[in-house]
């Protein structure tokens, strides 16, 4: 019987409170209300140039795709250790997907194997935060300039996060959150793009209003509004959006409690590699238990300097497959589920069908996908 499960949805208490408001307002369609008040937290919060909610971070892919004009034949690089979803915005378009191995050290995109990849129809670079530890984002940026190219960041997992003193999303020209169930800050499904890139803020507007300029209309800059460009329903509705706004209000008390218990898991794997002593904690007996026969690698908290992570995600890394599956069977024997994620993508039956079999081998991402595990760690963890 599972008694610790991975993750456990964080409800402050005031979500029903907020879509009661939003009901009693009488609208409860996309971009009212909350929505705009979500949309100022987070300009006002980390300086970001406009925000947009959407239905999930998929979506806000999905409008950073169409964004950048991206069209059949074009190439975007990415990591292949990732979630479906940063590559199917972009092979929606057409594009060719183009995956670059991940760091020896950690699961984010190796930055120096980049330039390589680049070929005339290489249009963007999509960038991803994994556990909300910041890519080396000044390398990447400069890259992306020197050859002209656009950087998505899929910051899905980093929201709160920093890189040298910058919020993670802030950085690329396009940055995509999500808001699912599993992140730090939730809504059930849901998602922002931020647009950091002025010449991107108007368009984006429309297209996340199905292609017409209604938004423009509703404060009054247009006296009609009408069918202007491609688009769809990007937009989440006011249910969503205030039960988002119960989240964002508690913020600073979410990220805190989710730190230290990432300091709590740090200390005990970083201090104790060796000795592995035992904690008093019943849920830390079980897994010096296990970790006893355990086969670890040291490398789970690296991340680059000056940068300030969220505390999304805590992980190990075994040095091969049967180490990490043990572990997981045992860890479910004593009622902890733990779990792996990111069968590498460029492995998937689907981008080997759509586009043949990757040329070059990605050690570290398979490696990753054989390897890592993630921990529970959810608000209500004691
Ligand atoms: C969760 C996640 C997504 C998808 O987010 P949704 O809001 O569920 O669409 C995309 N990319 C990464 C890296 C993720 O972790």
């Amino acid at each position: 019987m599972i008694t610790i499960p991975f993750n456990k949805p964080y409800m402050t208490g005031n979500e029903l409170k907020y879509i009661q408001e939003a009901v009693n307002l009488g609208k409860i369609s996309g971009n009212g209300e909350f929505t705009r008040r979500c949309h100022s937290f987070f300009e006002q919060r980390y300086g970001f140039h406009k925000c947009l909610l959407t239905t999930s971070c998929t979506d806000a892919l999905e409008m950073a795709a169409i964004l950048l004009n991206i069209q059949a034949g074009d190439e975007v690089i990415m990591p292949s250790y990732t979630f479906v979803s940063t590559a199917n915005a972009f092979v929606l378009r057409g594009a060719k997907i183009v995956f670059v191995d991940s760091r020896s050290d950690h699961p984010n995109m190796d930055e120096t194997l980049i330039e390589d990849l680049i070929t005339p129809k290489t249009k963007a670079i999509v960038v991803v935060h994994y556990a909300g530890k910041a890519c080396e984002m000044d390398t990447i940026m400069d890259i992306a300039e020197r050859n002209g190219l656009w950087v998505v960041e899929d910051a899905a997992q980093a929201i709160d996060s920093y890189y040298k003193d910058q919020p993670l999303g802030g950085i690329g020209h396009l940055g995509c959150f999500s808001f699912h169930e599993t992140k730090n800050i939730q809504c059930g499904e849901g998602g922002m793009l931020v647009i950091n890139d002025s010449q991107f803020a108007k368009r984006a507007e429309i297209i996340w209003e199905k292609g017409t300029d209604r938004a423009a209309f509703f404060r009054g800059e247009v006296d009609k509004y009408g069918w202007v460009d491609v688009g769809s329903s990007f937009l989440p509705s006011e249910v969503t959006a205030s039960f988002l706004w119960a989240q964002l209000e508690n913020l600073n008390a979410i990220q805190a409690k989710r730190k230290a218990i990432w300091q709590d898991y740090h200390h005990y794997f970083a201090g104790q590699a060796s000795s592995r002593q035992v904690l008093s904690n019943l849920y830390l007996q079980q897994f010096s238990k296990v970790l006893q026969q355990a086969r670890l690698t040291d490398n789970y908290q690296v991340c680059p300097e000056d940068s300030s992570p969220n505390a999304h995600i805590f992980y190990l890394i075994f040095e091969q497959l049967s180490y990490r599956t043990a572990f997981i069977n045992q860890m479910k024997t004593a009622g902890i589920l733990t779990v792996f994620h990111y069968q590498s993508l460029h492995r998937s039956d689907f981008i080997q069908k759509y586009q043949g079999k990757n040329k070059q081998p990605l050690p570290h991402t398979e490696h990753y996908s054989d390897s890592l595990v993630r921990l529970p760690l959810f608000f209500e963890m004691e």
